[in-house]
């Protein structure tokens, strides 16, 4: 079993990731404002998988100056997602959670109930994976693989 941890390593540096988003808005006839600004770092800076509420919540709680609607960051989570500087895990009706996508490769666990989110990278499914793709005559690029189920505090809980 490999760690189980959130994992922190950034691949990317938050300048670059700040202009990437600025020729992301250009591209879409979108202008960088303060309020785009501020989900931006948000995202980089945070260790949480975020649902677009729960990001717009801490926003909302940091910079209550700023008015950011939670249309905007509706907006700009998926146009970021589109570009795959952030990606999302669905968890069923209770909708989607966002991270970095420039993140170290890492798996997910992801409770049913709750929501809950841990990460985790298992040497040996990393491997099995490379190697049913090679023997199907494939070059993996990526994947992705989420387990769900019910975590240990739901379980106790009726
Ligand atoms: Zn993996
Ligand atoms: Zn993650």
């Amino acid at each position: 079993m490999g760690s189980l941890t959130n994992f922190t390593e950034r691949t990317v540096e938050y300048a670059k990731f700040l202009n990437d988003f600025k020729q992301l808005l250009k591209d879409n006839s979108l202008k960088f404002t303060i309020q785009r600004e501020v989900i931006l770092e948000m995202l980089y800076n945070s260790d949480e998988h975020l649902t677009p509420e729960g990001l717009h919540h801490l926003i909302q709680e940091k910079h209550p100056d700023l008015n950011t609607g939670i249309a905007t960051v509706y907006r700009t989570l998926s146009l970021l997602e589109d570009s795959e500087m952030v990606t999302s895990l669905s968890f069923g009706a209770q909708g989607k959670k966002y991270e970095l996508g420039a993140k170290d490769h890492h798996d997910h666990i992801i409770c049913t109930k709750c929501g809950s989110i841990s990460e985790f990278v298992d040497e040996e499914i990393e491997s099995r994976q490379k190697k049913i793709a090679e023997e199907l005559g494939f070059i993996m690029q990526e994947h992705s693989m989420q387990i769900y189920g019910i975590c240990k505090a739901c379980q106790t809980k009726k």
